[in-house]
């Protein structure tokens, strides 16, 4: 079983990872692929006249603030539009690829923030009305069952808490929340860069393998987003994954170089 996270970041290279995974798929490879949609719904929401809103917290991260309409634009770009795009790159491929996010079938259960703490005008503030979620269980026979006839699931990053309100939950941590419950032997997590750098953005100081005893001296390295897929690899692996590599999506056969061993190998 290999899970693999296609990032949305400006220069992620869609046509080369659908190409890539296909012939991967053909061969008989089992597989689920994994994307986001933070960066695209940005622009969405400044077309629509309702701007992305970022908060920081009181101890200096920041995050998205995801109100009710900001959750609906995110669901039109991720499930709507980048997600059908990708189903329907991998069918002109010979795919039969299977569209959902985990709020179909409840596929991804998440615990809703209940009131994110945010610094405005030097004053601290509760909001109440995000809809971020942290993912806590992934269905994995609903997956299993899909894979058994013959379907590669792709999936958008929006979970359903308990009382059935649909989440915005982080990509990196879905693909490996995911590759962790169908005890997937790799996590492949493809960006716009060729791995973790011990001094971004010097190419030179990629790192080409972690062992996991040193994966909380390896998230000094990383910063902002990057620190998500070092936690995300950490989850994975935690949870019997066998090994994480991030890797370059812009490269030709990304996924196959990253098996291969290109990228940072983290086991
Ligand atoms: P994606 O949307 O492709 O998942 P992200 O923007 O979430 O991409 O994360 C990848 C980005 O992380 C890189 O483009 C890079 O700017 C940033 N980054 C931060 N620290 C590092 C690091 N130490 N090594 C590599 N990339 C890093």
């Amino acid at each position: 079983m290999l899970v693999v996270k296609i990032g949305g970041a400006a220069g992620n290279n869609m046509d080369t990872v659908c190409e890539d995974l296909a012939k991967l798929v053909r061969s008989g490879q089992e597989a689920v692929l994994v994307h986001g949609g933070s960066e695209e719904t940005n622009a969405v929401s400044e077309k629509l006249g309702h701007p992305p809103k970022f908060i920081t917290s009181p101890s200096g991260f920041t995050s998205r603030f995801t109100d009710r309409e900001t959750l609906e634009i995110f669901a039109m770009v991720t499930s709507g539009k980048i997600n059908t795009i990708l189903v329907e790159r991998l069918q002109k491929l010979g795919v039969n690829a299977f569209g959902l996010s985990g709020v179909d079938g409840r596929m991804m259960q998440a615990k809703r923030k209940e009131a994110v703490r945010a610094v405005e005008n030097g004053r601290v503030r509760l909001l109440h009305d995000d809809h971020t979620g942290t993912i806590q269980a992934v269905d994995a026979p609903l997956l299993h069952m899909l894979i058994r006839a013959g379907l590669t699931p792709v999936v958008a990053p929006l979970a359903i808490s308990p009382e059935g309100v649909a989440l915005n939950v982080d990509a990196d941590r879905a693909a490996a929340m995911i590759a962790g419950a169908l005890k997937a032997e790799s996590l492949v997590i493809l960006t716009n860069v060729p791995g973790l750098m011990r001094r971004f953005p010097d190419e030179s100081t990629l790192m080409p393998k972690i062992e996991r005893s040193k994966l909380e001296e390896a998230l000094k390295f990383a910063e902002g987003r990057m620190k998500k897929k070092v936690l995300g690899a950490g989850e994975a692996l935690g949870e019997g994954v066998q090994r994480v590599i991030f890797a370059d999506s812009r490269i030709p056969a990304p996924i196959s170089s990253a098996l291969a061993g290109k990228g940072t190998v983290i086991s």
